[in-house]
C-alpha cells in the first residue's frame, strides 16, 4: 500500500509547480521563530482537479489495502464529487492541523484525516522544498516547521545529527538527538534507544510519554534516507517497541 502511494504521490508531485510564496521573509522568520507553520493554506499550489484525483485515487488505494471502510470510502468519494464541499473542508482540515488554532471540522467521514494527509503530501512537499531555501531555521521545532505536522521518522546523519521527517510533507529538519519530539523530555535517562540487529535503524522511546521513533541510521550507510521503504523495513521495530511498552 505505501508503495503504491509513493508512486501516486511521485506522479503529482512531478506536475505541481513550485508555489509562488508572497509572504514576506521577515513574517515567515517571524513565525518560524515562534514554532508556527510557515506553508498558509493559501500558498498550497492545489490546482483542484488535480487534487481532487489526487484525492479519489488515494482513497481507492486505501480501500484496496483494505485501510478504509467501504462505507467510509463512499463518503469520501461523494465529499469531492458534491460541487464545491470539498474545498472548505480541505481549507479548515490544513489550519485545524498545521496549529493556527483553528478547530477541525466536524461530522466528516472516518478515516478522511489518512486520506488527506497522503493526498495534500505532494502538494505540500513543493511549499517546503522552496520555504527550505527562504526561511533559515533557528529555534528548536518538534513538529514540522513548514505543515506542522508530527515527525514520523529520523535519520541520523553522517556526521551524528538527528534530522526529523515529517510525516505528511517529507521535509526533515534538525532535531536534539536525545530530546523526545512529542513531550520535549530530554532527560536522557528516561529516553531508551535500540537498535536493529543489522544497526542500520534506531528506534527512540520516551519513558515521558512513552511514544517512540525510528530513525535510519546514515553513518556508514551506503544509501540515503528513503522514508517510505525505511518505514516499511523497520515493521519488526514498531512490534518491538510496542512489546516494550511504547505507542
Ligand atoms: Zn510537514
Ligand atoms: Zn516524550
Amino acid at each position: 500500500m505505501q508503495l503504491a502511494l509513493v508512486e501516486m504521490q511521485r506522479r503529482v508531485q512531478g506536475r505541481v509547480p513550485l508555489p509562488w510564496i508572497s509572504a514576506e521573509d521577515a513574517w515567515l522568520q517571524t513565525q518560524e521563530k515562534a514554532g508556527r507553520a510557515l506553508v498558509r493554506f493559501g500558498d498550497i499550489p492545489l490546482e483542484w482537479s488535480d487534487f481532487r484525483l489526487t484525492f479519489r485515487q488515494t482513497a481507492d488505494i486505501l480501500l484496496r489495502f483494505e485501510a478504509l471502510e467501504t462505507a467510509d470510502h463512499a463518503a469520501i468519494v461523494a465529499l469531492a464529487r458534491e460541487g464545491n464541499a470539498l474545498e472548505p473542508v480541505v481549507e479548515r482540515w490544513y489550519d485545524a492541523t498545521s496549529g493556527t488554532g483553528v478547530l477541525r471540522p466536524e461530522g466528516l467521514p472516518a478515516g478522511l484525516d489518512h486520506v488527506l494527509v497522503f493526498a495534500l503530501a505532494p502538494f505540500l512537499a513543493r511549499c517546503a522544498e522552496v520555504l527550505r531555501q527562504r526561511t533559515p531555521l533557528t529555534v528548536p521545532h518538534p513538529v514540522c516547521p513548514f505543515c506542522g505536522w508530527e515527525p514520523d521518522f529520523a535519520v541520523i546523519t553522517p556526521n551524528a545529527e538527528r534530522h526529523l521527517i515529517c510525516g505528511r510533507c517529507a521535509a526533515q529538519w534538525p532535531f536534539a538527538p536525545l530530546t523526545c519530539p512529542f513531550c520535549a523530555n530530554d532527560d536522557r535517562g528516561r529516553i531508551k534507544s535500540f537498535a536493529s540487529p543489522d544497526g542500520r535503524y534506531r528506534v527512540s522511546g520516551c519513558d515521558v510519554c512513552h511514544r517512540y521513533l525510528k530513525a535510519y541510521d546514515a553513518r556508514n550507510a551506503t544509501r540515503p534516507v528513503m522514508a517510505v521503504v525505511d518505514t516499511i523495513a523497520t515493521l519488526p521495530l514498531d512490534a518491538e517497541a510496542i512489546k516494550r511498552g511504547y505507542s
